[in-house]
């Protein structure tokens, strides 16, 4: 079973978020996110942005603020030790 790359989980990281996502593709955003610390800590801080962000607001996020915080992200992911996805220390 191939994982799959920190790119491709920040792809779909909003769509986990909001649970709109074909089972299979959650399972393996799940299994990413146990293995890549980076990336569960994208996940985590995305989640919770997104739950304070729609608890003032109580609707969805605008694309703009979706767009911003993912270029944040992938900013953030590309600037910092980068990760292979499959590496287990
Ligand atoms: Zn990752």
């Amino acid at each position: 079973m191939s994982l799959l790359t920190c790119k491709e989980f920040l792809d779909g990281i909003s769509d986990f978020i909001d649970d709109d996502i074909a089972p299979e593709l959650r399972e393996k955003l799940q299994k990413h996110i146990s293995e890549c610390p980076n990336c569960w800590v994208v996940y985590d801080t995305t989640k919770k942005t997104i739950q304070v962000y729609k608890g003032m607001e109580a609707q969805a996020v605008p694309d703009d603020v979706r767009e911003r915080l993912m270029k944040a992200l992938e900013k953030r992911m590309a600037s910092g030790r980068g990760c292979a996805g499959a590496r287990t220390e």
